[in-house]
């Protein structure tokens, strides 16, 4: 049994039992039984089931989002943000079954045309910082693929994955086309990489662990999909909206306190700039509001729990450079003010390291060659903004930075519509977009003779 606290006020919420490697392995046999029917349900019967579930979890958003505020400390409208987020994945996959189309290639003698065949079973591994829409990334295409699939939250945050199980059977998913399987990473996880019933791993988490998932799969040829750490880069330019790039900063790094691998914990402002974007800087830092999650007029909660606390605290030491913090609620709960580190060297810990906390540091460039230099001075690559009135500029900046996700003038990142990942350390495959089915499908090619 594990207890599940909620990090707002370090209350036990439920307990939930941990599937044991056997039970999981049972299960990831039963997904493995389902999977022939599955595959053969008619496409646009798929495409159906698929928008039911989407109906269903729209029906269910306000269930949902306050299950995530009390287990992930969440702001209620990320948390129905979140729940909405599901639904329309999931909408927007029921229309794959459908579109899975193949080719038809001109060769000599016959005709040649191709599949796109499920991989089979899909393991999905989720982490704690966004346990909603990160499963939902995995398992909506990989359904439509015709993929079954088992899915392992985040031993923290099991509930909202438990609750979205059951709304799949509710739906008419059949049963054990989707599995939801809390417990242990080292446990339930790893048997998703051993297991060779499992296809193929989706794993969304720390580099480390998505190293050593990557390393295990490889013993069995076995594709992976890794979302892993960010350092993004919030690039300011000297000709930007100075005043609306200041005013929306904080929210494109603590949102979600900062727990958020697309967080933008690098800001690197134009030297010409800096003095008066630091103090816009601050006056909007001040603003943000920590609370109770529960509250609509929130917009920080806390951190997910006691060892995060930890972590993150051990990047802003007595010496730290702090220029200046928010606030945060005292007493119960993993609270941390938002903090800003100024001025930050590249060689400096907070610089380099993902704090995956509601911790920035800012650090002046002299001009656009120095800009990308600095951005691309780390070993991950996800996400990053550009602040600029300058097309021509923004779109340079873009493309010489190392990274999967770049916003002008904006700090949206994930949109279901288009592909997400990372360059570098910070993964492996793109997820959602046109293309996300191409990660649970193999192309097979047929080639037929039309000779007498
Ligand atoms: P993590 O250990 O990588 O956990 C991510 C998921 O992997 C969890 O479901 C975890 O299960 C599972 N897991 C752990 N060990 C495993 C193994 N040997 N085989 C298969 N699955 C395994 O991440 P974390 O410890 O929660 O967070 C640590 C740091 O990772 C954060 O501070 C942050 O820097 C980074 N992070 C990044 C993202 C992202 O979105 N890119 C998300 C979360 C964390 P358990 O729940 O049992 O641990
Ligand atoms: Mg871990």
């Amino acid at each position: 049994m594990h207890a599940v606290i909620n990090p707002a006020t370090e209350e036990i919420v439920a307990k939930v039992a941990a599937t044991s490697a056997e039970e999981a392995d049972r299960a990831i046999a039963r997904a493995h039984a389902a999977f022939d029917s599955w595959r053969a349900v008619a496409p646009g019967d798929r495409a159906n089931l698929l928008r039911r579930f989407s109906d269903v979890v729209r029906e269910h958003v306000e269930e949902l989002a306050l299950l995530e505020v009390k287990n992930c400390g969440h702001t209620i409208g990320n948390a129905r943000w979140e729940a909405n987020n599901v639904a329309n994945v999931l909408n927007y996959y029921a229309g794959a079954p459908e579109r899975l189309f193949g080719q038809q290639i001109p060769v000599p003698g016959g005709v040649d045309i191709t599949f796109k065949e499920p991989i089979g079973v899909v393991g999905v591994i989720v982490p704690w910082n966004f346990p909603m829409p990160i499963a939902a990334w995995g398992f909506a295409p990989a359904l439509a693929a015709g993929c079954t699939v088992v899915l392992k939250p985040a031993e923290l945050t099991p509930l909202t994955a438990i609750r979205l199980g059951e709304l799949a059977l509710a739906a008419g998913i059949p049963e054990d086309v989707f599995i939801v399987l809390p417990g242990k990473g080292s446990v339930v996880g790893q048997r998703f990489v051993d297991n060779p019933l499992v296809r193929k791993v989706v794993f969304t988490g720390s580099t480390s662990v998505g190293a050593a998932v990557m390393a295990g799969c490889a013993a069995q040829i076995k594709p992976v999909t890794l979302e892993l750490g960010g350092k993004s880069a919030n690039i300011i330019f000297a000709d930007a909206d100075i005043e609306k790039a200041a005013a929306t900063a904080p929210y494109g790094v603590f949102d979600n306190a900062g727990q958020d691998c697309c967080a933008r914990s690098r800001i690197l402002v134009q030297r010409s700039v800096l003095d008066r974007f630091m103090g816009l800087l601050e006056a909007a830092v001040k603003g943000v509001v920590v609370g109770d999650p529960a509250l609509e007029q929130t917009e920080m909660g806390p951190l997910i729990s006691r060892a995060q606390h930890d972590t993150v605290s051990s990047y802003v030491p007595s010496d730290a450079p702090i220029a200046f913090q928010g606030s945060c609620p005292s007493g119960p709960g993993y609270w941390f003010a938002p903090t800003v580190l100024a001025p930050v060297a590249p060689d400096a810990r907070a610089f380099r390291e993902e704090i995956f906390g509601p911790v920035v540091v800012v650090t002046a460039f002299e001009d656009e060659a120095d800009a990308i230099s600095l951005a691309n001075d780390s070993e991950f690559g996800l996400s990053g903004s550009i602040w600029t009135r300058d097309v021509g500029r923004a779109l340079r900046v873009a493309r010489g930075v190392e990274s999967g996700n770049l916003s002008v003038n904006s700090h949206s990142s994930v949109r279901y519509w288009t592909p997400f990942g990372g360059f570098k350390r910070s993964g492996l495959g793109r997820e959602l977009g046109p293309d996300a089915l191409d990660a649970f499908t193999e192309t097979k090619n047929v080639f037929l003779s039309t000779e007498d």
